[in-house]
């Protein structure tokens, strides 16, 4: 860690990226311009927020939902091996007890001495500990005050707990889930029947995920209320370190295809020390999100062998093998399916495409998101608020785009200044109806201008061609 950073209590690291990473913007700035522009908000801000819990704005929830829609389109409808459920966020507490998440799910705490500051450790295999965010805290003195005097590591489980019906015992105990892949397993069986699936095949889930983080922070990097994007792909024993390699390249490419920039993620596989007691191999993909720690998971892929399977077979059945009933094309496996485990994080990724997709330029601030994901792929707008006719041209294309894409309407101040807030939230593409279109002049009647948001270039389009037009251009 540079000693010349700020930090302040884990909630707005005054950190620029770039001076360790190569990403441009300091997470201040991101966070700054999510409240301004309507992507993120603190939660109940009138009540002075909730620590770890955040609310998506208007243009956040168009946002996430493109990369909602993205993720399923390239990893369930364009595939023939991967189907999709939604299953609960509460369940059967003795899916957290097969899982090993009522005995296992466990954060280490330490707090320093002297100022109570508290940290989130792990502690590896060596009994070195290292911070969430990948800090050696036991040669280093607290981030805080600059002591170095620890408590001992305290364990606690971090799933929130609730309970269910009117009376609050033991028996009415339940769990908001930590994660979405146990509702995969437990489903396993009645997928894989209904659908006459055969190995290898997934099963994807996206959903709401809880974890009492001991120190949320980062922006929406590490909260309690989180969406995960999770799939478990299921393969014969034996080819699962040949499956793993596809998965693991697979959903590089998918951060790529978004247009996210190469040099600011990378591929790491976890040490022997950090691994799971149940994985064979985990790689993470690391994105340089401009945190103390720099490059941090995005994306983790594991190869979780036969262990969740097994663990259901067993307390579901007393049979570990209940489920090597899965067979490949020629009928011929009897074992119990390995899985190999892609897990994204909705808002980490939210997160990183806004980091990677923030410019600033001498005369514009410009978010560069992929027109896929841009929260409104078109704006409209009449060159003159207060000329009837171009307001009502304008509101006709405007409601022609608005049946095939995500299109907004500006009419306030100058054409200059409609681009500038354009730019700001990422919209592709700005739509101007002026004189020309209305009578034709400079150019064929009919006609509107199409300003592009990373050229700036404008081209003359006729109104009926537009809808083709920006389709070609998103595909
Ligand atoms: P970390 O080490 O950062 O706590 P993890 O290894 O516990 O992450 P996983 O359990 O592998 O994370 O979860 C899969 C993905 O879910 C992560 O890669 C991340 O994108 C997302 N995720 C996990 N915890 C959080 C959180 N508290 N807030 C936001 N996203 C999260």
């Amino acid at each position: 860690m540079s000693r010349s950073t700020r930090y302040d209590t884990g909630r707005a690291p005054i950190l620029v990226a770039s001076t360790m990473t190569g990403a441009r913007v300091s997470m201040e700035k991101i966070v700054n311009l999510a409240k301004r522009r309507g992507f993120v908000f603190p939660s109940a801000e009138i009540y002075g927020g909730f620590g770890g819990f955040w609310d998506w704005g208007p243009l956040g929830v168009l946002l996430k939902n493109n990369i909602k829609n993205e993720w399923w389109k390239t990893f369930v409808q364009q595939r023939d091996d991967v189907v999709g459920i939604d299953g609960s966020i509460i369940t059967n507490p003795k899916v957290w007890e097969a899982s090993g998440h009522i005995d296992n799910f466990f954060d280490k705490l330490v707090e320093c001495k002297k100022c109570h500051r508290r940290y989130k450790i792990d502690v590896l295999k060596s009994g070195k500990w290292v911070t969430a965010e990948g800090e050696d805290l036991e040669d280093q003195s607290c981030k805080n005050c600059g002591a170095n005097d620890w408590t001992e590591p305290k364990s606690f489980n971090t799933m929130f707990r609730t309970y269910i019906g009117p009376v609050e015992d033991t028996a009415s105990k339940a769990f908001l889930r930590p994660e979405t892949a146990q509702n995969i397993f437990a489903n396993y069986e009645l997928v894989r029947d209904t659908m006459r699936l055969k190995l290898p095949f997934g099963i994807a889930q996206i959903g709401k995920a809880f974890r009492n983080e001991i120190t949320p922070g980062h922006f929406v990097f590490r909260s309690r209320e989180f969406e995960q994007m999770e799939i478990e792909y299921f393969v014969v024993p034996g080819t699962d370190d040949k499956w793993f390699e596809k998965w693991v390249t697979a959903c590089e490419q998918w951060f790529f295809s978004l247009g996210l920039n190469k040099k600011n993620l990378r591929l790491r596989k976890q040490s022997k020390e950090e691994l799971a007691h149940y994985a064979k191999a985990t790689t993470d993909i690391e994105y340089a999100f401009p945190i103390e720690k720099g490059w941090a998971e995005l994306t983790g892929i594991s190869n979780r062998q036969d262990f969740d399977l097994q663990q259901h077979g067993e307390f579901s059945r007393k049979d570990k093998s209940a489920f090597a009933t899965a067979v490949d094309d020629e009928g011929k496996v009897k074992k119990v399916p390995f899985v190999i485990e892609p897990s994204f994080g909705v808002d980490r990724t939210a997160l990183a495409f806004l980091l990677d997709a923030y410019e600033e330029q001498p005369d514009r601030l410009v978010l560069k998101l992929h027109p896929k994901l841009a929260p409104y792929t078109v704006a409209v707008f009449p060159l003159l608020a207060n000329k009837p006719q171009l307001v009502e041209k304008a509101r006709t294309v405007y409601k022609l785009l608005q049946r095939r894409f995500m299109t907004a309407w500006d009419d306030r101040g100058n054409v200059g200044k409609r681009y500038y807030s354009q730019d700001e939230i990422g919209t592709p593409w700005c739509v101007t109806v002026d004189f020309d279109t209305l009578e034709g002049a400079k150019r064929p009647k009919g006609t509107v201008t199409v300003r592009d948001r990373d050229s700036m270039v404008q081209e003359d389009i006729a109104i009926e061609e537009l809808t083709d037009y920006l389709r070609a251009k998103l595909t």
